[in-house]
């Protein structure tokens, strides 16, 4: 399995010069399975370049999944731009899994942010099919592939995504606070994986003026790679104030704890 970084910034784009290395787009992730079939999660501005790479690659899947961790505007607002939406044979799966789902109603809010107000061109004018996926349930199997979910502390709530595959598998938490101590129930679902990508948008020190904006610090991060002994970590969601000169210090020192830890760049793929 691979997974490639499209966005690994969280809250708002940012562009500026000193940015260029750990990118600036917001969340999208590309997930390769072994046999070649490509799946999405999140649609943040990253989502752009990830269309644009997909049709240089001839991408010809007849359908797409493109799973979400929930809806704040980091985690779609690319969806317009998503070349392969405007090709009418594609079928692209909208898939909002686990219970509890704070939304009533999926389609809306895709159809909402391509309102006249927002955008110029609708959703139905896009010109794939698209169907709109919501279930209750917290995992879902199909031939050798598992996918898990689990709801995460965040403002309107989030979800954490586990996919097993060929024995191998990733888990993805973004959006996520813990709180004073680390959720247990995190530590668990992430047993195991080869690769933990994990958000931390702060530094202990600013987590501390911003409990209940629903983020991590990169010590959480760590902590939880190592108690649930994931064999890589890749931290993303990188705050926006954040430079490239501060998050290579960042890194250096993450490193230092646990090795085998990255923090996310633009276009970073992850073999595993
Ligand atoms: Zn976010
Ligand atoms: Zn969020």
């Amino acid at each position: 399995m691979k997974i490639k970084f499209y966005g690994t910034r969280g809250s708002i784009p940012v562009c500026d010069r000193d940015y260029l290395e750990f990118g600036g787009n917001t969340t999208s992730i590309k997930i390769t399975r072994d046999d070649g079939r490509i799946s999405i999660l999140d649609a943040g501005t990253g989502i752009r370049n990830l269309g644009n790479d997909l049709i240089k690659e001839g991408f010809d899947q007849h359908e797409l999944f493109i799973g979400f961790t929930h809806f704040h505007w980091d985690h779609i607002q690319g969806f317009p731009f998503f070349a392969p939406a405007y090709n009418p044979n594609l079928v692209i799966n909208i898939l909002a899994m686990g219970k509890d789902r704070n939304i009533d109603n999926l389609q809306g809010i895709f159809e909402g942010q391509m309102k006249p107000e927002y955008f110029p061109v609708p959703l139905e004018g896009m010109g794939a099919t698209f169907n709109y996926l919501k279930t209750d349930r917290d995992s879902w199997k199909r031939n050798d592939a598992k996918l898990k979910v689990i709801k995460q502390n965040h403002p309107g709530d989030s979800y954490g995504y586990r996919l097993e595959d060929n024995d191998k598998t990733v888990v993805i938490c973004t959006d996520i606070e813990h709180g004073d101590t680390i959720n247990p129930e995190i530590v668990e679902f992430c047993k195991g994986a080869d690769l933990l990508v994990h958000e931390a948008q702060y530094t202990s020190k600013e987590l501390e003026s911003h409990r209940g904006w629903g983020h991590s610090s990169y010590e959480q991060a760590i902590e939880v790679a190592e108690r649930a002994g994931v064999k890589k970590l890749a931290i993303t969601h990188h705050d926006p104030e954040h430079n490239d000169l501060f998050l290579a210090k960042i890194e250096k020192k993450c490193q230092k704890r646990f090795p085998n830890c990255v923090l996310a760049r633009e276009k970073m793929e992850i073999k595993f």
